[in-house]
């Protein structure tokens, strides 16, 4: 028999974490114990419209949260300030994070490390969770060896708060592993409007679209004389990210460590 994971959610009403919920819900091993909202302190999560039946508290305080819930595993699906906080909180409470929220600095993202290291409590932070896009991160850095010139388009739906996508930023940093470190473009090349390059991250270039109808879309395209190579992702449906919240909480549950990016959990 498999045993229950108590699992926690920040951001239950957001779109990430009504399709968490969701999951949760279908999962047989799953047992949501609470969320953390900004709103309906107090009540169970199947008393606020459009969320799924399920009976578990909402308490809009954080610290009384950790505090107060028996949880294993817990998943946040905010906005970086929020779940930076919220991510502090779990490790410090000895509840194994597993972080959806994109935009933390590389700076966060060591203090997290160093901070699971000392309590000896296992996390999982994810840019990513759609499998797809982890194989077009791992495609585009076997690619990279071979064809250094390289620049990434993202493409997301209108509210999203951070640019580039983290998914963007961990693709670059997984290309720089294995790419000759170079300046791209023409030696002498400049904007003649800001930002017209995007942004730099060793020499490669990272332009980020922002525009109602997309979820989550990248494009990491490859240049050499002669020939270009597109690698693409692209997100349709909220769903694509589910599985891979799924695998994470499982396997969070096995590590007393950090990891940064679910291909690091992948066979
Ligand atoms: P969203 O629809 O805006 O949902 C965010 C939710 O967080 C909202 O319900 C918001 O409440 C809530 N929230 C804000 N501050 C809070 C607080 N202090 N305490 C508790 N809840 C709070 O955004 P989304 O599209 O679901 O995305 C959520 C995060 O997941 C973003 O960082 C996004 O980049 C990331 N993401 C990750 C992946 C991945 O695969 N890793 C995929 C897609 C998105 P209000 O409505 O009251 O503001």
């Amino acid at each position: 028999m498999t045993n229950t994971i108590n699992v926690m959610l920040a951001g239950p009403r957001g779109k990430m974490g009504t399709e968490a919920l969701k999951m949760i819900e279908n999962t047989e091993n799953f047992n949501l114990v609470g969320c953390i909202d900004r709103k309906h302190n107090g009540q169970s999560i199947k008393e606020v419209d459009g969320l799924p039946n399920l009976d578990a508290p909402i308490y809009t305080d954080a610290v009384e949260a950790f505090e107060r819930l028996n949880a294993d595993v817990f998943i946040d699906l905010t906005n970086p300030e929020t779940g930076y906080k919220h991510t502090k909180l779990a490790l410090h409470n000895h509840i194994r994070p597993v972080i959806g929220t994109s935009g933390f600095s590389e700076e966060q993202l060591e203090e997290l490390k160093q901070l699971s290291s000392s309590q000896q409590t296992g996390i999982v932070i994810a840019p990513n969770f759609a499998i797809g896009a982890v194989l077009m991160m791992r495609f585009s850095q076997m690619a990279a060896k071979y064809f250094p010139n390289v620049e990434i388009i993202e493409k997301h739906h209108d509210e999203k708060l951070d640019a580039p996508s983290g998914t963007a930023v961990k693709t670059a940093q997984l290309i720089r592993e294995v790419r000759t470190s170079q300046k791209q473009g023409h030696p002498d090349e400049h904007e003649t409007m800001d930002g017209a390059r995007g942004a730099e991250l060793d020499g490669m270039h990272i332009h980020s679209i922002r525009l109602p109808g997309f979820i989550a879309q990248q494009e990491v395209i490859f240049g050499q004389s002669g020939q270009t190579l597109t690698i693409n992702h692209n997100s349709t449906d909220r769903q694509s990210f589910m599985s891979g919240v799924k695998f994470a909480v499982e396997e969070v549950m096995k590590i007393d460590h950090f990891v940064y990016g679910l291909e690091n959990l992948m066979e």
